[in-house]
């Protein structure tokens, strides 16, 4: 295999570069996930989070002082990219401020209408449903231009639009503001939950999070959808390369028809999923319980799965599988590289010697540059 990566590797400089970056500086991380609160200050239709009791079943009690020993030990058991969720962590600052003491660099989901401290130094993935007024309905308040004016030219922000079976054509609505802001954008493809699903197929009790949806009128994407979508992200990479932060290889992979796992009948889990398998890999509850048996989006169902965490991690983690062509090997490379452009602020600028520096100014010691174990 070594043999074969180095033919592409000489046969392409540009590729080499992108490869040995990432191999140097994007190898051996080891990522843990965060439920900082149960709390959300919205009620997206079919949310991850409360369609399902996966995430909301624990206490959340935790103190400052409890949070401090809690990271501590978490930085001490190898995390070195931690990823900070909720329900919406931006309603709890001191938990991030807390988290940020012990590392430089991770990633928060937020849904963009809490602007967060521009002292804290993770990157930050907004979400974004549609244009202004399918924002709107999906989520229940007009939020959207707050979450853009809250992060328009931050270079921690990458604006996720969350794509759904309602918002498809908005697409290019959403790239043009974004443009227009100085915001990156990208795209997560909206997975159902377990729960959410069921109901959609047989009727369920109205709440919070399930307003709207029918069997015949819901978010689920359908195999034309996934079509569509398709053509419309790559309509906008080509329109917007400075804007959209997307790999042609992945837009070709998640919107395929069909599961993107293999799925155990028994269970319903998919037993391909990288995340289920990396042995540091927790999702910590907001009571710092975890279960190796779960996700960090325990309530979605496997089958349905095109969640952006997911589908990038599973072409990451399968390196074995993307050496037999050049084509697929290149693929694999631009898919890793656009993971690294959403989670590095200004990966695309950064020196070597720029990185390193960061790596050795990172308070931990336990930094990047020492987590490398490519072959
Ligand atoms: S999807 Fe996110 S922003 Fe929307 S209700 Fe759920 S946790 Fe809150
Ligand atoms: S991330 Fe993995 S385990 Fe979680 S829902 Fe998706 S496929 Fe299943």
């Amino acid at each position: 295999m070594r043999s074969r990566i180095k033919e592409y590797l000489d046969a392409d400089p540009a590729l080499a570069d992108r490869y040995v970056k990432i191999r140097t500086y994007a190898r051996g991380i080891i990522i843990s996930g965060y439920d900082l609160t149960k709390r959300c200050n919205l009620r997206c239709e079919g949310c991850f989070f409360f369609e399902g009791e996966l995430s909301t079943r624990y206490e959340e009690e935790k103190t400052n002082q409890e949070y401090d020993e809690f990271f501590r030990a978490e930085l001490a058991r190898g995390v070195n990219y931690p990823h900070f969720a909720g329900a919406e962590p931006a309603l709890v600052p001191d938990r991030l401020h807390i988290a940020n003491r012990y590392w430089k660099r991770g990633l928060i989901y937020t849904n963009g209408t809490i602007k967060i401290d521009p002292q804290i130094t993770f990157m930050i993935h907004v979400s974004l449903w549609g244009n202004p007024a399918t924002d709107a309905v999906l989520r229940g308040a007009p939020v959207f231009r707050k979450a853009v004016a809250n992060y328009a030219g931050d270079p921690r922000a990458v604006v996720m639009m969350t794509i759904n079976r309602r918002n498809v054509d908005e697409i290019a609505d959403v790239a043009r503001v974004c443009e227009n802001a100085g915001l990156r954008l990208s795209f997560n493809h909206y997975s159902p939950s377990r729960q959410y699903q069921h109901k959609v197929l047989e009727g369920g009790e109205e709440t919070d999070t399930f307003r709207l949806s029918t069997r015949e009128d819901n978010l689920i994407l359908r195999a034309q959808d996934l079509a569509r979508v398709r053509d419309l992200i790559e309509e906008q990479i080509v329109l917007r390369p400075q804007t959209v932060i997307y790999s042609r290889y992945y837009n070709d992979w998640i919107n395929a028809a069909g599961t993107r796992f293999i799925i155990d009948a028994a269970s319903g889990m998919a037993t391909d999923c990288p995340i289920l398998n990396m042995p540091r890999h927790r999702q910590h509850h907001v009571d710092f319980s975890y279960s190796d048996d779960e996700c960090c989006i325990a309530n979605i169902d496997c089958s349905g799965c095109r969640h952006y965490v997911s589908g990038y991690t599973k072409i990451m983690a399968e390196l074995d599988n993307h050496t037999g062509s050049f084509e697929s090997f290149a693929g694999w490379v631009d898919v890793f590289d656009t993971w690294c452009r959403l989670h590095y602020p200004a990966w695309d600028d950064l020196t070597v010697l720029e990185m390193e520096e960061a790596a050795a100014g990172d308070a931990r010691g336990a930094g990047w540059a020492g987590a490398t174990n490519i072959r």
